[in-house]
């Protein structure tokens, strides 16, 4: 603050001489200045910054009801595939993707440099997981592994945008929400749709008829509700791809009248993840990103029909 007093008091200065030239170089010198410095300002903080800064741990769980969750959770290796996903963004210091018990609790959370996910709420998605495969064209197991990478994917975006000092605009749980179907959908393709469509599938699970009855004091809550955040993530979807997801408007799933303003929508995030994202993403990893997703995914879906 008090470098920037002192510069407007010295432009003021150079501008008393009176000077013609000398005026129009200082104007000059400042509109470069303007350029030059949130340019350096965005350099440096990318120096800061590094890839491969995912750390895991699976917490031992205290309640012997878990302990079937973590044994499977370890031996498929499901925090190792999130960590190398993850493993191109850029961040100034390491992010702990962590899964623990949570005395009883169904959640997740985030801080500073950590991501936690509740083995309560990871055994609340396997339990109201589908019955058998979709006609839509999911399997059981996406009903699993898309509420899982969704909720993995939300409490990363918390912690990035802490990380990182994203500005946002509107709440910050609807820019989670937004970042996570970004990068789920750009797992592109047959997996997008159906890791799309399996974390739908976790919401409207929320959603139980046509219409909802909720206290006002719900209303209050700093997420939106569950079936916003259902139809947010499916014009999102639609509006990303057209071809892939037309049967969501085509079988009512989305309505017309908000289908209409997708592709707007989904325009409006890739421009914010261009912007504020993308320069912190090492794009030689991420170029590994569909192919680390291709590699584990079908070992992942037998093992979650095996169980
Ligand atoms: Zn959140």
């Amino acid at each position: 603050m008090s470098a920037q007093i002192g510069n407007r008091i010295w432009h003021r200065g150079r501008q008393r001489d009176g000077i013609a030239s000398v005026r129009s170089v200082a104007a000059l010198a400042i509109a470069l200045l303007g350029c030059w410095i949130p340019a350096q300002d965005a350099v440096a903080a990318r120096l800061k910054t590094k890839p491969n800064q995912i750390r895991i741990q699976y917490v031992p769980p205290t309640d012997p009801q878990h302990q079937a969750l973590y044994s499977q959770m370890r031996e498929g290796r499901a925090l190792e595939d999130l960590q190398q996903l993850l493993s191109p963004l850029r961040l100034p210091d390491p992010l702990l993707l962590r899964v623990s018990g949570c005395e009883g609790i169904k959640n997740a959370w985030s801080g500073a440099g950590i991501v936690n996910i509740c083995y309560e709420l990871l055994a609340d998605i396997l339990q109201n997981a589908a019955e058998s495969d979709l006609p839509i064209g999911i399997s059981k197991a996406d009903t699993i592994i898309g509420p899982v990478l969704d909720v993995f994917l939300h409490e990363t975006a918390h912690s990035v945008f802490r990380m990182l000092k994203i500005p946002i605009l509107g709440r910050e749980e609807d820019a989670a929400d937004q970042f996570a179907a970004y990068l789920t959908l750009k797992l592109g393709g047959s997996e997008a749709r159906r890791m799309v469509l399996g974390t739908a599938y976790g919401y409207k699970r929320e959603v139980p008829g046509n219409e909802v009855s909720v206290p006002v004091r719900t209303l209050a809550d700093e997420h939106s509700l569950p079936a916003q955040r259902l139809y947010t993530l499916l014009c999102l979807a639609y509006g990303a791809d057209q071809k892939l997801f037309a049967d969501i408007v085509a079988k009512g799933f989305l309505p017309e009248e908000r289908a209409a303003g997708c592709a707007v929508e989904y325009g409006d995030l890739d421009f914010a993840m261009t912007k504020l994202i993308r320069p912190y993403v090492d794009m030689q990893l991420a170029k590994k990103f569909r192919v680390v997703w291709t590699r584990t995914i079908s070992a992942r879906r037998e093992r979650l029909l095996r169980r």
